[in-house]
């Protein structure tokens, strides 16, 4: 048996060009890297121009408009405030700069998360000593 020599190969989502896939990498090393390069490119023309658009971005630095998006959600990228960029918000539809919730939103989700597990953790505490104080009424 051969197995262990069998490798992923896939078709490069950019040049087409077969390579060995690793770990859910679309994009062969070369276009790896050239992707990695324009986005250096890309994050010092936005840098030099503050007040720049996703569509000026992708059409002087020939990347798509999806790309820079992806950049943005990641929060690799971010536009400047004098930006006339469209992001918003996913959560309450208010403009962002990068990433995908504004900052009002993101504490909120962070207390939420919280504020849930104390609850949970907090309740059947509660409701035991109600019992027992009931009990403790009962046998005086
Ligand atoms: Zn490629
Ligand atoms: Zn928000």
């Amino acid at each position: 048996m051969n197995g262990g020599d069998i490798m992923d190969v896939r078709n490069c989502k950019s040049c087409g060009k077969v390579f060995n896939y690793i770990g859910g990498q679309p994009l062969c090393p070369q276009c790896l890297k050239a992707m990695d390069d324009k986005f250096d490119d890309v994050k010092k023309y936005v840098y030099d121009h503050p007040g720049c658009g996703i569509q000026e971005v992708s059409e002087a630095m020939e990347v798509s408009v999806a790309t820079i998006r992806r950049w943005l959600k990641e929060e690799r990228l971010a536009f400047s405030e004098q930006s006339d960029i469209a992001l918003n918000c996913e959560n309450c539809g208010k403009r962002i700069l990068t990433g995908r919730f504004c900052k009002e939103c993101k504490n909120a989700m962070a207390h939420n998360l919280g504020n849930m597990y104390q609850t949970k953790v907090e309740e059947p505490k509660y409701e035991r000593k109600k019992i027992e104080n009931k009990m403790r009424f009962l046998e005086n």
